[in-house]
């Protein structure tokens, strides 16, 4: 089968590799649309922070059971899913209070394991979130949106809330997405006027242009106080350093931006408005909270692809991100 592997930054190839085969326990899954996001690019260009090299990515992954291993129920044969790309230990603190998303070992296909951009994946059949009625196109885009959806539920959004969302891609898309079911007021933040457009379309009441003047603007649209959430999902010093600025007293931040590197931030900040600084990291049931938000109709995520490529266009597209990261905001490989 072919997969796509990251050989080195700046490096990307379709690469042969022997079909896997499902163990007990496992489907076999033709593998039929993977999603790329941020995380991908940043590992093509080097800059992720949990990527050792070469590296086969895919995470963002949704196809068809076409194998089972044994002791997997037969009803599975057949079936659309979308996966959980997670894997973790069970044993350490994380996984001991019930938050495997947090596991101090936890491996994503993709980024600290091979991935599923490959043409056939064994996947636990534990992993898999099926939905009779969504399109598979629809299913790729599950993961990045419960990315999104965890940071909502660790800030503990609800009605009261006027929350901004800083960064409005693939997670961001998932957080406005999220804090709007829950009823709250939701900010976009972003540089992409495309991004902005997206986030009113998934009901975001206002955006706000990233740039020098943001924080004004921010303050503005919240009568001087501020959001009372803050979701940081870009990674980067500015935006981080923005979210403790605008924070409302007693306010919370989910931070979700991965970066490596140090962020200097202003910490009396913290003290001075006793703000709750939580860690938000990848997913848990939120998978099927998703699956279940888009059977709904209430939110067709499509809208945010704007790129579609056939799996041996894939290496160029990375390139082509790389090279005009503007142009570019969620890509779908058709495998
Ligand atoms: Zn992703
Ligand atoms: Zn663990």
């Amino acid at each position: 089968m072919r997969a796509l592997s990251i050989d080195r930054p700046g490096h990307a190839r379709l690469v042969d590799r022997s079909d896997p085969a499902p163990l007990a326990g496992e489907v076999l899954l033709e593998v039929v649309y993977a999603g790329l996001c941020g995380t991908d690019l940043s590992t093509f260009l080097g800059k992720n922070p949990n990527v050792e090299y070469p590296r086969i990515i895919g995470h963002e992954i949704a196809g068809r059971v076409v194998g089972l291993g044994g002791g997997v129920e037969s009803r599975w044969m057949g079936a659309q899913v979308a996966v959980s790309p997670y894997k973790n230990c069970g044993t350490c603190a994380a996984c001991r209070l019930g938050r495997p998303n947090a596991c101090a070992s936890n491996e994503t296909l993709g980024v600290q394991r091979d991935g599923a951009l490959a043409e056939l994946a064994a996947v636990p059949v534990e992993r898999l979130v099926p939905s009779t009625v969504l399109p598979l196109d629809v299913l790729a885009l599950v993961e990045p949106f419960s990315i999104g959806m965890h940071a909502v539920r660790r800030a503990e959004v609800s009605a009261a809330d006027t929350v901004l969302v800083i960064g409005c891609g693939g997670v961001g898309a998932g957080a406005i997405a999220a804090a709007v079911s829950a009823g709250s007021r939701v900010i976009g933040l972003d540089v992409e006027p495309r991004k902005l457009d997206e986030a009113r379309r998934l009901g975001a009441s206002a955006v706000v242009s990233g740039g020098a003047d943001a924080a004004e603007q921010v303050r503005a649209l919240t009568a001087g106080e501020g959001p009372s959430v803050v979701i940081e999902a870009v990674g980067s010093t500015a935006t981080y350093r923005l979210a403790l600025d605008v924070v409302a007293p007693c306010g919370r931040i989910a931070c979700v931006g991965w970066l490596k590197g140090d962020v200097p931030l202003e910490a009396r900040l913290i003290v001075l408005k006793e703000v709750a600084i939580l860690g938000s990291r990848n997913a848990t049931d939120e998978l099927k909270a998703v699956v279940a938000m888009f059977e709904s109709g209430r939110v067709d995520p499509r809208s945010l692809v704007t790129h579609r490529v056939p799996l041996e266009d894939a290496p160029a597209m990375l390139q082509r991100w790389a090279d005009a990261p503007g142009e570019v905001g969620k890509v779908l490989v058709e495998v």
